[in-house]
């Protein structure tokens, strides 16, 4: 089997698994539980939330740890949007964001009021359009840092230089394709959002980091974990795990970045110049995204799969919804170039070998349907 679909999830490195292991045999204690034992395993805890803090290069920001960007996503604009609703309702989001942020100020709408960002063809945001929406009514702002869909890297420091005039709005990012791939500086961010299960942790953890986690109501009430803003038995093998996760990523980003952008180069060498195929803007590395014109994703998506490779197909938001994609409507693909999308997504753990192998199966698919593609 060829793997290629990291930008939904990655295989843990086996040392993370040890570790994931090993500390949920040792130290199986409740964080909050006061006996030696109980102590000692939050002091575990403390210095998986230092670690993680210092190699996002945010050391003074609040570490919450929540089960996935998901929540923390959820947790971020619910539990600012509630401690800021009395100065203002305006909400600024990129047109691009995952269901997770765009799902959870739907459910919202009726409190706030929430504005499009638009987005250029190239995948970013406009940002003199982001300059033109903003106004004294504005208390969030939400920027994913990389698309999941093209893998478009957004300007988050020119926002964040654009918002330092807006100290009401909390500008928010979600990280979670950012994280443990591409370096970026969070500074002047107000909270950053990521999983670590994308950057080769496990599954079920995920943090939010925020400059002042005091002004954050909770979403999830109970005991009072997570400085109160996150109740619920803590994670801890979770936690300890994607700090090695992360420690790991980060030691062989630059190795790994140049790999990944040759793969990258390899696959677009093999299918650009085929008729009928339209490769989207990207950005990072380990994602890519090809049109099929004519064909439909979910088609291609099959027929790698009978030779054993794994990618996913972006014709619908998620498989699921079964509407066209958000990200690339946004960026002004055409209906036929979001139906026969597939994205390609490469992991640290991605051999020369197997970018070979799904070259050669593209050119083998591409035969055998070619003649439906316009
Ligand atoms: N944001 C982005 C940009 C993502 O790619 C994903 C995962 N598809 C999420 C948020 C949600 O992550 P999780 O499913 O781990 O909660």
């Amino acid at each position: 089997m060829v793997y290629m679909d990291n930008a939904a999830t990655t295989k843990p490195y086996k040392s993370v698994m040890e570790t994931y292991m090993n500390t949920g045999d040792d130290y199986y204690f409740n964080t909050a539980s006061i006996h030696t034992k109980g102590r000692e395993a939050a002091r575990l805890l403390e210095a998986a939330r230092a670690q993680v803090k210092g190699l996002i290069g945010l050391e003074e920001y609040d570490c919450i740890f929540t089960s996935g960007a998901t929540e923390s996503n959820n947790l971020a604009i619910q539990g600012i949007i509630e401690k800021k609703k009395r100065s203002g309702t305006t909400i600024l989001v990129s047109e691009i964001e995952h269901p997770s942020i765009m799902n959870t100020l739907e459910a919202m709408k009726e409190e706030v009021r929430v504005k499009y960002i638009r987005t250029t063809a190239g995948g970013m945001i406009d940002l003199a359009h982001l300059e033109e929406l903003i106004d004294e009514d504005v208390i969030f702002v939400t920027i994913m840092a990389v698309n999941n869909i093209i893998g478009s890297v957004q300007p988050i420091q020119e926002v964040a230089r654009l918002l330092e005039g807006h100290p009401k709005a909390h500008f928010h990012v979600d990280a979670t394709q950012a994280v443990g791939k591409i370096q970026m500086d969070y500074r002047g961010v107000d909270s950053i959002s990521f999983s670590s299960h994308k950057f080769h942790g496990i599954k079920g953890i995920g943090a939010l980091l925020s400059r002042d986690g005091g002004k954050l109501s909770p979403i999830i009430y109970g005991g009072g974990h997570e400085y109160g803003k996150r109740s619920g038995t803590v994670n801890l093998p979770g936690a300890v795990a994607m700090a090695r996760a992360m420690r790991i990523s980060g030691e062989a980003m630059k190795e790994n970045t140049a790999r990944l952008s040759r793969y990258n180069e390899q696959v677009q060498d093999k299918v650009r110049n085929l008729k009928s195929i339209h490769i989207h803007p990207g950005g990072v590395p380990h994602i890519l995204n090809i049109s099929f014109i004519g064909a439909q994703g979910e088609v291609v998506v099959n027929a790698l799969g009978k030779r054993g490779i794994m990618v996913s197909t972006t014709s619908a938001c998620a498989s699921k919804l079964r509407k066209l994609n958000e990200t690339l409507s946004a960026i002004g693909s055409s209906k036929e170039k979001i139906e026969g999308s597939i994205r390609i997504s490469f992991g640290n753990m991605t051999a020369q070998a197997e970018v070979d192998q799904l070259c050669d199966a593209l050119g083998a698919v591409y035969e055998e349907i070619k003649e439906v593609l316009e």
